[in-house]
């Protein structure tokens, strides 16, 4: 790996990191040793490292802001790419904007508002990229990044692919997006609305958040999707759930689809607390609770 790291110094301004705790790279503050990190400064370094990793088969795994990330404890064998660099946005008149894939969802929320677009504005406080955003179909309220996208670049190692947002097959909390290929940027298309109504909606929002969601421990939100017809967190509430833990995990007292971290939590405390919530609420419901958080690396 060192090897590589040198190489990839040859390549990046942006750091390049050999061992980085991942742990340091979540919301929910979990995730053992990266063997490489970077952080690609632009989409011509962003593509010249996948590129480089591809010739000698290197696995890489994108990361935004890791607020949907449960990483395992023995960390990810290969390249973990950081895209909060690749910022750049664009507003290009009739309401379309392009945005880079590492800007913080919440930056792109207030400069529509500013710029009187509406179609994001439910969104606010969800701690995403817009990368991330994508690759889940981030929402909330009625809102979904479903609704606004056109067009994605999408980087590989033989260049930039523009793929209309139709093909990402997008639905509650997912998108088919091809293997090993990085959201580089998204072309967007949002609603004339009054800037001053989108500031409050922003606002009452946050506030929602701030009363239903204020856990104060370090969590990935919502750990579960929503089965058809049902809210996870009632289930998990009646199930008589709220306060249970494995090791430092713990199934938030205050919103019951949230586990935190109480502090020290390994990986494999998230991992067998979400194994009991499960098989707690399939034997008193039937219903099998699928989780929204994406598990990832070794153990
Ligand atoms: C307090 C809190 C509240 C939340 N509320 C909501 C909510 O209301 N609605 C909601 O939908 N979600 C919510 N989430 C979950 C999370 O914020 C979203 O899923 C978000 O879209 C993840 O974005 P991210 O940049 O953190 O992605 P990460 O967690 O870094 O990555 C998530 C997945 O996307 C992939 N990925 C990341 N960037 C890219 C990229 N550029 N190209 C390709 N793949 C990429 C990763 O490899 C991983 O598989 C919440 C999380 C927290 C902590």
């Amino acid at each position: 790996m060192n090897f590589l790291a040198a190489e990839l110094r040859d390549i990046l301004q942006g750091p390049v990191l050999v061992g980085e705790p991942l742990r340091r790279h979540t919301t929910w503050r979990i995730g053992g040793p990266a063997d490489i990190f970077i952080a690609p400064r632009n989409e011509t370094e962003l593509l010249a490292s996948l590129r480089l990793l591809a010739r000698v088969d290197v696995p890489w795994l994108p990361l935004g802001t890791g607020s949907n990330l449960l990483i395992r404890d023995g960390g990810f064998r290969g390249a973990v790419i950081h895209t909060g660099a690749l910022r750049d946005s664009e507003f290009l008149g009739e309401g379309r904007v392009r945005v880079g894939g590492g800007l913080p969802l919440m930056r792109l929320v207030r400069a529509c508002a500013r710029k009187g677009l509406a179609g994001l504005e439910d969104l606010a406080g969800i701690p995403a990229t817009v990368g991330g955003a994508v690759a889940m179909n981030a929402g909330a309220g009625g809102q979904d990044i479903a609704g606004v996208l056109e067009t994605v670049s999408l980087a590989g190692p033989d260049g930039i692919e523009i793929c209309s947002a139709a093909r990402l097959d997008l639905g509650y909390r997912r998108a088919a997006l091809p293997h090993g290929r990085i959201v580089a940027a998204a072309l967007l298309r949002f609603q004339p609305a009054d800037p001053q109504w989108l500031e409050q909606r922003i606002q009452s929002r946050l506030q929602n958040r701030r009363k239903a969601q204020g856990v104060g421990k370090p969590n990935a939100g919502s750990v579960f999707k929503n089965p058809p017809g049902e809210q996870a967190w009632k289930l998990i509430d009646r199930a008589g759930l709220r306060g249970y833990a494995v090791g430092n995990a713990e199934v938030s007292e205050k919103h019951t689809n949230f586990i935190v971290n109480r502090g020290g939590a390994r990986a494999s405390d998230v991992l067998a607390l979400i194994a009991e919530i499960q098989r707690i609420v399939r034997e008193q419901t039937g219903i099998l609770l699928e989780p929204e958080v994406q598990v990832v690396g070794d153990a």
